[in-house]
């Protein structure tokens, strides 16, 4: 199992936890009070407006030397139509052929230049697991990241900037 000690606060971590807001951030651009009219959120699909369709996805970066990835959990924006063939598979146990589809990164993630506006293809898993983001190749360094992999260091570094920044 992936263990470091931290350099935030001197402890050992164990694991590689995922991290990844619980809701796009255009859901938190919506007061409270209209929340309740225009969106739908669940644990890994919101809608908002009728219009905009996100499901949540693992953006997964292989770390140098280590079986386990590192993975962000990014909301992804989809067309309509792919989120009706989603939605349509959602309770399958066999869906990871389904797809994949076009996806809009939405969101930034920390520690890295925007990331919001990137593109992706979104593959499915069967049923419980999460579906996957293949980022497009590209010279950002959120996309080499993936097509490369971070070294533990570095996978490290992000694992305690992120279990620190929740506390
Ligand atoms: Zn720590």
């Amino acid at each position: 199992m992936f263990r470091f000690k931290c350099a935030s606060c001197g402890q050992w971590h164990e694991g590689m936890p995922a991290f990844g807001p619980h809701a796009p951030a255009r859901y938190f651009d919506i007061t409270e009070a209209e929340r309740a009219t225009r969106t739908l959120l669940s644990s890994d699909q919101c809608i908002i407006d009728d219009r905009e369709f996100y499901v949540l996805a693992r953006l997964e970066i292989p770390v140098v030397g280590l079986d386990e990835c590192f993975a962000w959990l990014m909301w992804v924006a989809l067309s309509e139509a792919s989120y009706a063939a989603y939605e349509r598979s959602y309770e399958w146990v066999e869906r990871h052929h389904i797809g994949p589809f076009f996806a809009w990164i939405v969101d930034d993630l920390p520690l890295y230049p925007a990331t919001a506006g990137l593109k992706s293809m979104i593959h499915l898993r069967n049923h419980g697991m999460r579906p996957w983001v293949e980022l497009e190749p590209d010279s950002h360094p959120l996309a080499l990241d993936q097509a490369n992999g971070i070294s533990a260091e570095r996978a490290a570094e992000i694992v305690a900037f992120c279990l620190h920044s929740e506390d």
